[in-house]
């Protein structure tokens, strides 16, 4: 899960790292109010998105006084901002972080994920930090060190240093940084953190270390233990079917650029599936697992949710029954047929247990539906409807 940057620096704040004076603000009028409750300026107005880029497109910007903090919250709020991270086709802005600008010295980069590779906790961190380090990453990864902490044994204090080192940091901000990161650290592990990022981590001109952007992504599946982070969920950010689908708890995911909706019961076949579309030369429009147990009312939202995405050309159904049974899958596909109607061709392949009830119910349905007879005819015919 994705949270917005005030909200992150909200963590940051209870965890004791440095970040701006600042609020969020909803509208041009309360953006105005925190601007002159700072008392200085520049005053910084920031989109507040769940993408980052917001800099380079025109999401982020210094007012040096009250009238361009009016005029720069009434630009942003209700744009649609297209950063290299929204897509061309871009969010609207629908909240705004007020902060106080700061004088900057030099802007660094800092981030802490797990990696998978390694099993450990890794810190990354680079002098080239602000609004390129995708580039940095691709052209001189070299800039970028990395310190890897085992969790079982912790970070201690020779890690840090090695960090503040290796960002040529001397003198009081070296002290202010360890501590820095010993607590992104303890918020990376407390939460489960898929990622904290810091960048702009800033050197100030009077020699202070402070966050000033802040990026958090949480493990999904752990976030039963933080009911505190499901309070920060903003669906405004999320994709509607995907919203609709965690109502059902339903595992879909739509995939941008494809145009055939997919049905599947298990991850694992679903991924097959993706790959036996895109070798038939076809592109899937989304990642639906109805899972194991699913129930006939679960088949039924899926697919309805399938068939309302209006890039959706052609479905494939590919089920291997085992706990979800072919019957009970076929009837939640016959009631989704009859309540929003079938107006795109749909391939079904499907095995397994109650096969022959399954074949029946949808026989007898009276649906257009056209059957295959193994998973790579399922992905041929399907194809050549994507394909008209
Ligand atoms: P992003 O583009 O979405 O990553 O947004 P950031 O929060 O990183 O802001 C983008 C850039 O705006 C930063 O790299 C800074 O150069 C600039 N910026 C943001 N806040 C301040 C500030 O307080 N003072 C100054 N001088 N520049 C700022
Ligand atoms: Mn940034």
């Amino acid at each position: 899960m994705k949270i917005h940057e005030f909200q992150a620096k909200e963590l940051f704040h209870k965890y004791g790292v440095p970040i701006p004076r600042g609020k969020a603000a909803f509208s041009v009028e309360e953006a105005r109010r925190i601007g002159a409750e700072l008392g200085t300026f520049p005053v910084v107005v920031k989109a507040q998105i769940h993408a980052g880029g917001r800099g380079k497109g025109g999401g982020v910007k210094l007012a040096g006084n009250a009238a361009e903090v009016d005029q720069y919250a009434s630009g942003i709020l209700g744009m649609t901002l297209v950063t290299r991270q929204t897509g061309p086709e871009g969010k609207i802005v629908k909240k705004l972080l007020i902060e106080e600008g700061l004088p900057i010295e030099k802007e660094l980069y800092l981030s802490v994920l797990p990696d998978r590779g390694t099993a450990k906790i890794v810190f990354m961190a680079s002098e080239a930090g602000g609004m390129d380090i995708e580039e940095v990453a691709a052209n001189t990864p070299e800039r970028i060190i990395k310190v890897y902490i085992d969790p079982l044994v912790g970070m201690k204090s020779f890690h840090a240093n090695e960090l503040a080192y290796g960002l040529n940091l001397t003198g009081d901000p070296v002290k202010q940084f360890t501590a820095m990161a010993a607590k992104l650290y303890k918020l990376c592990t407390d939460y489960d953190c898929s990622l904290v990022e810091i960048n702009p981590l800033v050197l100030t001109k009077d020699g202070r270390v402070i966050a000033l952007d802040a990026k958090i992504n949480f493990d999904d599946n752990a976030l039963y233990r933080h009911k505190d982070i499901l309070e920060y969920r903003d669906l405004d950010e999320e994709d509607p079917f995907e919203v609709e689908a965690s109502r059902y708890e339903l595992n879909y995911i739509k995939m941008p650029g494809g145009n055939i909706g997919n049905m599947v019961n298990g991850a694992g076949l679903a991924m097959a599936t993706m790959d036996l579309i895109a070798q038939a030369g076809a592109a899937p429009a989304n990642f639906l697992d109805v899972g194991g147990g699913a129930s006939a009312e679960q088949v039924e939202n899926g697919f309805r949710i399938i068939l309302a995405d209006p890039a959706v050309k052609g479905v494939l159904i590919n089920i291997f029954g085992g706990i979800l049974r072919c019957d009970r899958l076929a009837n939640g596909v016959v009631e989704a047929a009859k309540k929003v109607g079938i107006k795109v061709p749909v391939v079904i392949r499907m095995e397994g247990t109650n096969v022959e009830e399954g074949r029946r119910i949808l026989n007898e349905s009276g649906l257009n539906l056209i059957t295959a007879k193994d998973v790579s005819d399922a992905a041929q015919k399907i194809a050549a409807i994507a394909k008209g």
